[in-house]
C-alpha cells in the first residue's frame, strides 16, 4: 500500500481527463503520486477510417502535459463485461500501482462499460483503499457526496482533454466547462469556479487513508 498516492482506472482512453483529472491533479500538486489506467482500446470511439492506435497516441499525449504514462490494458470498447480476463487486468493494475485511493466510474453510470469498470474496481480494490466514484456525465444522477474544488487545476485538465482530438466534436471541452463550473456553484468554496464530484465508498479498514484523504483535500487551495 504506497499512501499519498492516488489511481484512476476509466473505461476509455478520455474518461479519466473528463471525470477526476482534476482531483488527481490536485492531489499531484500537494506531493502525491498519482497515476491512471485506461481499460479498453478506444476502437468504438473512432471515425471509420481513422487510424487504429489513434486513440492511444492521444491518451499517451493527455499523460505527458501532467507528466504521467497511463497504463494501457487494451480490453475491448464497448464489450467490457466482467469476463475472468477483464477482471484479471484490472486487478492487475491495482496490484501494481497499491494506491491508498482509487477512483472510478459510477455504479449507476450510464454507459455498460463505465458501470462493468466500476464492478470490477469495487471488487479489486483492497478493503484498506479508498474507492471514489466519478459521478456520471453532466450530472445525470443524485447530488454528489463529495464535491472537490478543482479551479486551481483545471486549465490542466482542459490542456489534457484537448490532447484527444479524434473526440473533438465542437461541443467536446464546453460541455465539460459548463459542468464544472455549475458543480462549482455547490462545493461551497468561496471562489471556486470548477469542481467536480464524487461518490465514495470507505470501510473501517480504509479509515486511515480516508483521513490523509481528507487533510489533503481540505489544505488552502494550490
Ligand atoms: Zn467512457
Amino acid at each position: 500500500m504506497n499512501e499519498r498516492c492516488a489511481f484512476a482506472i476509466g473505461a476509455h482512453p478520455d474518461d479519466v481527463e473528463i471525470y477526476c483529472l482534476g482531483l488527481l491533479l490536485r492531489l499531484q500538486d500537494a506531493g502525491w503520486t498519482i497515476g491512471w489506467a485506461v481499460a479498453t482500446d478506444g476502437q468504438a470511439g473512432l471515425p471509420s477510417g481513422a487510424r487504429a492506435d489513434l486513440r492511444r497516441d492521444e491518451a499517451m499525449a493527455a499523460g505527458r502535459t501532467v507528466g504521467v504514462k497511463p497504463m494501457l490494458l487494451g480490453l475491448m470498447d464497448g464489450g467490457l463485461i466482467g469476463t475472468p480476463d477483464d477482471a484479471r487486468a484490472v486487478r492487475a493494475a491495482i496490484a501494481d500501482f497499491k494506491p491508498a485511493v482509487l477512483i472510478t466510474h459510477s455504479p449507476d453510470d450510464y454507459h455498460p462499460d463505465h458501470r462493468t469498470l466500476s464492478r470490477l474496481v469495487a471488487e479489486a480494490a483492497p478493503p484498506e483503499t479508498v474507492v471514489l466514484f466519478a459521478e456520471a456525465m453532466l450530472g445525470g444522477g443524485a447530488q454528489p457526496e463529495r464535491l472537490v474544488d478543482i479551479t486551481a487545476q483545471y486549465q490542466r485538465k482542459r490542456a489534457a482533454l484537448a490532447a484527444h482530438a479524434s473526440q473533438s466534436a465542437p461541443d467536446f471541452v464546453p460541455a465539460f466547462e459548463t459542468w464544472s463550473r455549475f458543480r462549482a456553484l455547490h462545493c461551497g468554496v468561496k471562489g471556486a469556479r470548477h469542481a467536480e464530484g464524487f461518490f465514495f465508498r470507505s470501510s473501517a479498514a480504509s479509515r486511515q487513508n480516508l483521513a490523509v484523504l481528507e487533510n489533503a483535500l481540505s489544505g488552502q487551495r494550490v
